[in-house]
């Protein structure tokens, strides 16, 4: 305990562990407690990927899938990422999962190659921290290679604020993405603090509208016109737009109108497991 107190305090940016509070230490020791648990949970196999399939605007044709993690604790049930991955972005834990969920998608890719179903580009959720990473681009090369998948197969999603940590290490490492024919998509756009010139500087593809602005969009001048500004900058950088959130037939007929090509949303698919994924994919079209 006398640990942890220290460390709380450094964390504090306090030089004297004596200011430490007995209450906080329930605080971190809950903290650790559930970065232990997830480091366990990854060993034990209780992290799973759920797919939610993005949709071509006219034909509603199925023309990718995000890769959404689900942990199904013994005990606790499901549990959400929003309540998981900021604890994981603490600690190098993020990068232990982000790893797992790469290769899960691609050993999925593989399966889903055996069994001769049309295969789509998965999205994965990446942090910024991972993707800095000195050895992510060759794990990402060993790993397509390990399954024989290709990287025009794969999808990585960053937000934001990733961005504007270390612009020239982000170009260098999606040069080197790009080299392998991944796709690279700027989540929850719209949301960090903009500025614009990255956005030409960066060899992106993708451009994710906020599901908060999706939400509203049709509902407040405002909203309707963020979403129709993204669309309009994305068409001139020559990079797709995608419209996150979609929940009614409104929303899509006016991002329609406004030239959004793809979209991902409650009203088309909801999350769903692999089994159903693949069901979804046997489908002839
Ligand atoms: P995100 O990447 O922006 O993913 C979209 C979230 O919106 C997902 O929540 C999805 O289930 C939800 N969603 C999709 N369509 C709709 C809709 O029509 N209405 C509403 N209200 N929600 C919709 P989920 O799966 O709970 O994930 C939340 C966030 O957790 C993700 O946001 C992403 O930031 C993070 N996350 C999920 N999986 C991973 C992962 O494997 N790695 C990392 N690093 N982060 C992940
Ligand atoms: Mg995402
Ligand atoms: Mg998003
Ligand atoms: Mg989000």
């Amino acid at each position: 305990q006398a640990d942890i107190a220290m460390y709380w305090a450094k964390e504090k940016g306090r030089d004297n562990a004596q200011v430490f509070a007995p209450e906080m230490a329930t605080v971190v020791v809950k903290k650790f407690g559930f970065e232990q648990e997830m480091h366990e949970a990854l060993a034990a196999g209780q992290f799973r990927l759920d797919y939610q399939p993005k949709v071509w605007m006219d034909s509603e044709r199925i023309v990718g899938l995000e890769a959404l993690i689900r942990w199904h604790h013994p005990t606790k049930g499901l549990i959400s990422p929003a309540d998981f991955i900021p604890i994981a972005e603490e600690s190098n834990l993020i990068i232990k999962i982000g790893e797992w969920v790469i290769e899960e998608a691609l050993r999925q890719q593989a399966e889903w190659r055996e069994m001769g179903l049309r295969l789509v580009p998965i999205a994965v959720n990446i942090s910024g921290r991972h993707l800095v990473l000195d050895s992510f681009v060759s794990y990402l090369s060993s790993k397509l290679e390990d399954y024989g998948v290709t990287g025009a197969l794969l999808e990585i999603e960053i937000t934001e604020s990733v961005l504007l940590q270390d612009i020239d290490r982000c170009i260098e490492v999606m040069e080197a993405l790009k080299a392998m024919d991944i796709t690279i998509s700027v989540d929850d756009f719209g949301t960090g603090y903009s500025s614009l010139s990255y956005l030409k500087r960066l060899p992106l593809d993708v451009l994710k509208i906020d599901q908060s602005f999706v939400e509203e969009c049709g509902k407040h001048t405002e909203d309707t016109t963020i979403c129709e500004t993204i669309i309009h900058l994305a068409r001139n950088l020559k990079l797709v737009t995608v419209a996150e959130g979609v929940e009614t037939a409104e929303q899509a007929a006016l991002l329609k109108q406004m030239g959004c090509l793809i979209y991902q949303g409650y009203y088309f698919y909801r999350p769903m497991p692999s089994l159903d994924t693949a069901a979804l994919l046997d489908k002839a079209d």
